[in-house]
């Protein structure tokens, strides 16, 4: 698992790769960068242990998972919850309010509706789309800080964190890989990812493909749309691409507008970049629900995040804010 390096003279890194590993419904990679090849394995343990604690806490596909407990309790009950699964319940409901309901984890009942529409081959009644987003909204979650617990003001409400827990994961990852003495590193769920510090051997920046959004240009995987190179930072995308279901021969986002009930349409790929992953990822979501126009204004007015869009099929137009430019290579 370890390549160990020699420059000139005294200088040495180690370099530890955990290669692909299926976690969180998708595949992550931790690249760690030691003094010596002990550092190096010790921050991909320390990555991969505490991505695995936030899968435990936070899958919905988990049926022992906290947050599966919460879904199941948390109309009848406050459900006390641990503190990192509090944090993202947190953190979420300030993205819903800085988003206008765009991002909301409350969004699990249109979900399902749409999940079983796709089983079914058939757009669901405007009754179902009603009954479901009446179980939807951030405004229906109780939580209270002092005990630390959640409780649903509806019945039938389900949260679901498909949205942010790859992020959170990603820099609670970084953050552990930090504190076990990793002088470089990377984080990579499932297209969320975050580096920081030294590069692997040979490069000076750490480099992050987009993929192409068009289908007819990306049946090659080497075929990327460009390349961003990053000293310390954090990338999510999201997009419709590679997930959407197809209903009555039509293509629906998995990225759910709770205006609408429907799926988010008008961009093929949204990717944030950021500080923080967790806030990459909420931020992709958000503004793929949002909209080119509005998403982009959002992302302009907060300081050291950018954003790289793509609008959808046939044009595939690209857009940028105005700072992304000095990250792309
Ligand atoms: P990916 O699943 O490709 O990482 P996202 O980060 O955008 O992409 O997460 C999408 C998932 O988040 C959906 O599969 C669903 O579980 C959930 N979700 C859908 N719509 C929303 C929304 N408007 N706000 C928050 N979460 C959402
Ligand atoms: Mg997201």
């Amino acid at each position: 698992m370890t390549a160990l390096y020699f420059f000139t003279g005294r200088a040495k890194q180690a370099e530890a790769d955990s290669g692909h590993r299926l976690v969180m419904g998708t595949f992550a990679r931790v690249v760690a960068i030691g003094a010596n090849s002990k550092v190096a394995d010790k921050t991909i343990e320390a990555g991969l242990s505490e991505i695995q604690s936030v899968d435990k806490l936070m899958s919905d596909y988990k049926s022992d998972s906290e947050i599966s407990r919460v879904n199941k309790d948390a109309f009848t009950r406050a459900v006390a919850i641990s503190e990192p699964t509090y944090e993202v319940l947190k953190r979420s409901i300030e993205f819903s309010k800085l988003t206008g309901g765009a991002f909301d984890i409350t969004v699990g009942p249109l979900v399902d509706l749409w999940h079983s529409a796709k089983k079914k081959n058939s757009i669901p009644r405007d009754e179902e789309l009603a009954a479901a987003r009446a179980k939807v909204g951030f405004e229906k979650l109780i939580l209270d800080d002092k005990q630390r617990t959640v409780q649903f003001a509806v019945e039938g409400m389900r949260l679901d964190l498909g949205a942010i827990a790859k992020g959170y994961a990603v820099d609670k990852a970084i953050e552990a890989m930090q504190k076990a003495g990793a002088v470089g590193g990377m984080v990579d769920i499932g297209g969320d990812l975050r580096c920081f510090g030294k590069p692997p051997k040979g490069k000076t920046k750490w480099s992050v493909g987009l993929q192409n959004p068009d289908i007819n240009k990306n049946a090659d995987e080497s075929d990327l749309l460009l390349i961003l190179k990053l000293d310390s930072a954090a990338v999510a995308t999201s997009g419709d691409y590679q997930q959407f279901a197809l209903i009555e021969g039509k293509r629906y986002s998995h990225i759910i507008n709770r205006r609408t009930g429907a799926g988010a349409v008008g961009l093929s790929s949204v990717t944030i970049i950021a500080d923080s992953a967790t806030d990459a990822d909420a931020l992709a979501t958000a503004v793929s629900v949002m909209g080119a126009e509005k998403g982009l204004a959002l992302i302009e007015k907060m300081p050291g995040v950018e954003a790289i869009l793509i609008t959808s099929g046939p044009n595939y137009e690209l857009i940028k804010t105005s700072g992304a430019e000095k990250y792309i290579k």
